[in-house]
Parts: structure tokens; C-alpha cells; sequence
């Protein structure tokens, strides 16, 4: 099947019904879980030059078996409510999976970003928080918005500072939307959580011999030959940090122009300077273009990376699949029908409602941050200093040896934000990847880690409907 004709909704239901059934829940529950809360679908106008321009936008809120709901804003020409209702319904399952206490949401303005001026998109984006604020669908405790594909920082500072023009006084205003800029209430580590988390969670899942075996691979990320589909932020930090801490072979990428390989690897911040200069990836010193841009999943590689957006690997493409893991970075890149095709093929998928919830995992850190109203660290990171320096002391006295300065001062800091955003994210990712792995060994029924995931995710939200008394 094309992936133009199926739909994305139908294929994350697909996924739903075939790990609800490894369950024992009720069918009613499983109704509850599976289904959309709400739905907001507006228009609205916005004065573009002369012309007044009528937008579409959505806001769907999945489950509310725990609040705040929580899932990015995407600004794409592709937003229709099917693609929002299936992103609202994987950021319930992904949050589940991490436990980040969120329900999921997702938001989505059906514009073109790169055809607007920074003030048209702050005059959208502002309009678009209104109708918002209007309907009760945003607040710190009610539905927070973050950045998804097309939007940063920027529109999530927008975002703030609209609720906070309706809602002066409120004091936990600051943590209606995360992903902001960090001198405006964000935090250290969020704008390349998602690709360091897809890291985390590579490493984690190559680490077990037993498993790399079986896609006779041996243990450990070094080395291994790594491709990457789009390059934005999520694909960037990804091979950035995948070759630099993992040591992986970055042998392939593509962008909107193209798709470039080299067999020795790729420098990835050499290639993005020489994009920032020349315009594209192509003609990339040492590299060869490859035909279409699409053929960059087609490429013989250890793993594959898909960061761009949903259904790109479908029932026409899957079977040329060559990577032996793909780790989908991006939500829903693989059709459910294309899934089957390579699960049959013995390819490991990790699916997205694990590989990419970094990003959500560190949205869940900020909004504690601006609920705290203090920045972490603050409390604890020179009293640490000061322990770990009597520490060194007392091993100096007892051993006789002295510690020069600069082994001292490493030995002796104290943990700052970022490094305890990046220990959380990595123990969440680690976690969660155990949790699922589990799953999958002990269930007999479950035959992959998508399953798996689900049926964690399902377990856990089930759970939450029952504690709440909603379902005996
Ligand atoms: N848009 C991201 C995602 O799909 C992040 C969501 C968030 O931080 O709330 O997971």
C-alpha cells in the first residue's frame, strides 16, 4: 500500500489493537485508551500584507487519565486532523512509557513556515494561542504545548508571552509551554533532547549481546555505520552526539535537496557549516549524491535514522529496506503495514513512542523547573562541591598523596542543570528501554519491541483509569 492512502491514525490503532490483544484488559478500557478526548479544530484569520489569509489549525488532547495532556505544536502544509489525532495519541503512549506524568496532546497549523516573515509567523502563532486561551486548551496544568516540526524556541517565547498578557498574576504561568528559549524560563538541554535521547536509547539497545547477535551485530555503538533522513533538530543532534559520544559512522544523510553518502564517514558539523555556506548538502567534499533523496533509507547500514516526518517507509519501499535497526526519531515514520514487512525480515525496530521521548522527558524537567520557580542545582551543587573536596582532602591525609589542582577541580564539581538534565534524560531512557525489553522476553505473544512498547504504555494508562474509579 502507498503511503499516500493510508492513514496515519488507522496505522497507530493498527499498532494499538495488536498489542491490546497480548493484554487481558476490558474491551470498554481499552475503547477509553485507544480513543481521542478532544478534539478543537479552528479557523481563524490573520491580516497577511493586504489579504486577509484564513488558517487551519488543531489542538487535540488524546487521554486525560493524567494532566497536564502535553505534546508539540507542528507548522507544516501536511497538518490535517488525522496526522494530529495519531501524534496526540503516540505522545499518551510515549509519555506512558518514560513516566512523565503527562496525557498526550498535539497541536498543528496547516502553513508553510519558510513562506512567512518572523512577524507573520509571531502574528499566527499569537492568534493561535488566543483561540487557545479562548477554549480553555492551554495552561500549566491543563494542556503545554512544546516545539514539534517547524516551530523552536522562538514560537514557544510567542506562546508565552501571549498567555501571560491574558493570565497576569498567575503564578505558575510560566510553565504553560516548554521548549522555550533558556534566558526565558527554559531549560539547559531541551533543544537537543530529542536526538541525545535517540542516542541514549541506540545505546542501550546495542548494548546487549544476546540481541545484536541475532542481527549479527556484536555489541556496542563504536563503529557501527549510521544513516540519518533529515536534518533538522532532531537529526542533527542525533548524529552529532551519536558519532561524537558513540563513536558511529555517519555514512549517509539527506535534506530537503538531496541525499548524500560516504563510506568513511561524514563530519556532521563540517557538512552543516558547508550547507550554511553553498545552500545544500550536495557536493559535499569526499561524498557522492545519491539519485533520490529517498534512496537515503535504502542504504546498506547498521542503523537507520528516520528524523523527518511520518509514513516515509510504506508497503511500496519497505521490502528495500537494507539497515539492520532502524530507530524511529521521527513519529510514525514506518506504516503498519510496512512494519510487518520488516519485522518479517528480522529487522529490529525501536519504535518512536520510545526512541523519541527525550524530548518530552526534558519538556517534563522544565515544566518541574517552572513549577519550582528555580533552576535545578541551585540548592545542592556547592554544598556537593564542598563534600566531594573534604572527600579529596581526606584521601590526601590518609594516603600520603597529593591530587594536583586541575584533578581536583574535576574530581570536586558539582552538578550543574545541564548535567542533571542530560543524568535524568539517560536513566529514563535506559529505563524505559528495560522495561519494554522485558516485556517482549517474558510475554510470549509479543514479538516486538513496538508491542512491547504498547502494551507497557497500555498497562500503565489502564492502571491509571482504574485508580481514578473510572473503570471498576
Ligand atoms: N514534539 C515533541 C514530541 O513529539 C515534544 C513534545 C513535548 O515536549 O511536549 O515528542
Amino acid at each position: 500500500m502507498s503511503n499516500k492512502n493510508y492513514s496515519f491514525f488507522q496505522s497507530v490503532e493498527d499498532y494499538f489493537d495488536k498489542a491490546a490483544a497480548c493484554t487481558n484488559l476490558p474491551s470498554g478500557l481499552l475503547e477509553q485508551i485507544k480513543a481521542c478526548n478532544a478534539v478543537y479544530q479552528m479557523r481563524f484569520p490573520v491580516k497577511i500584507g493586504n489579504d486577509y489569509q484564513v488558517i487551519e489549525a488543531y489542538r487535540v488532547q488524546h487521554s486525560h487519565h493524567r494532566l497536564p495532556t502535553k505534546g508539540g505544536i507542528r507548522y507544516a502544509m501536511s497538518v490535517n486532523q488525522d496526522e494530529v489525532m495519531a501524534l496526540a495519541a503516540l505522545m499518551s503512549y510515549k509519555c506512558a512509557i518514560v513516566d512523565v506524568p503527562f496525557g498526550g496532546a498535539k497541536g498543528g497549523v496547516k502553513i508553510n513556515p519558510k513562506t512567512y516573515s518572523a512577524r507573520q509567523l509571531q502574528k499566527i502563532t499569537r492568534r493561535y494561542t488566543t483561540e487557545l486561551i479562548r477554549k480553555n486548551f492551554i495552561g500549566p496544568g491543563i494542556d503545554v504545548p512544546a516545539p514539534d516540526y517547524g516551530t523552536g524556541s522562538r514560537e514557544m517565547a510567542w506562546i508565552l508571552d501571549t498567555y501571560t498578557t491574558f493570565k497576569n498574576g498567575e503564578i505558575d504561568a510560566v510553565g504553560c509551554v516548554t521548549g522555550k528559549p533558556v534566558e526565558q524560563n527554559g531549560i539547559q538541554g531541551r533543544t537537543e533532547a530529542t536526538g541525545r535521547g535517540v542516542f541514549y536509547g541506540l545505546k542501550e539497545a546495542m548494548s546487549y549481546a544476546d540481541d545484536m547477535k541475532e542481527l549479527g551485530l556484536t555489541a556496542g555503538t563504536e563503529g557501527k555505520t549510521l544513516a540519518i533522513q533529515g536534518l533538522g533538530n532532531v537529526g542533527y543532534y542525533t548524529a552529532e552526539i551519536s558519532t561524537r559520544e558513540g563513536g558511529f559512522k555517519l555514512i549517509a544523510v539527506s535534506e530537503y535537496e538531496g541525499a548524500i553518502m560516504d563510506e568513511n564517514g561524514l563530519d556532521i558539523n563540517a557538512l552543516m557549516k558547508f550547507r550554511k555556506e553553498t545552500g545544500s548538502i550536495l557536493g559535499f567534499p569526499g561524498s557522492k549524491t545519491l539519485p533520490n533523496r529517498e534512496d537515503v533509507l535504502e542504504v546498506d547500514c547498521d542503523v537507520l535514522v528516520p528524523a523527518a516526518l511520518e509514513q516515509v517507509i510504506h508497503g511500496g519501499n519497505a521490502h528495500k529496506i537494507k539497515a539492520k535497526i532502524i530507530g524511529e526519531a521521527a513519529n510514525g515514520p514506518i506504516t503498519s503495514d510496512a512494519a510487518e514487512i520488516l519485522l518479517k525480515k528480522g529487522t529490529m525496530i525501536i519504535p518512536d513512542m520510545y526512541i523519541n521521548a527525550g524530548g518530552v522527558t526534558v519538556s517534563y524537567f522544565e515544566w518541574l523547573k517552572n513549577l519550582s520557580h528555580m533552576r535545578f542545582g541551585r540548592m545542592e551543587k556547592r554544598y556537593d562541591q564542598r563534600t566531594y573536596e573534604n572527600l579529596i582532602d581526606l584521601v590526601q591525609r590518609t594516603t600520603g598523596k597529593t591530587i594536583d589542582q586541575k584533578e581536583k577541580a574535576m574530581l570536586a564539581r558539582g552538578a550543574d542543570e545541564i548535567d542533571l538534565v542530560r543524568s535524568g534524560l539517560e536513566e529514563t531512557m535506559v529505563m524505559a528501554y528495560r522495561q519494554i525489553r522485558e516485556i517482549k522476553k517474558r510475554k510470549k505473544k509479543v514479538k516486538d519491541l513496538r508491542t512491547a512498547a504498547f502494551v507497557n504504555a497500555i498497562g500503565k494508562i489502564g492502571s491509571d483509569y482504574v485508580s481514578l474509579g473510572i473503570f471498576p
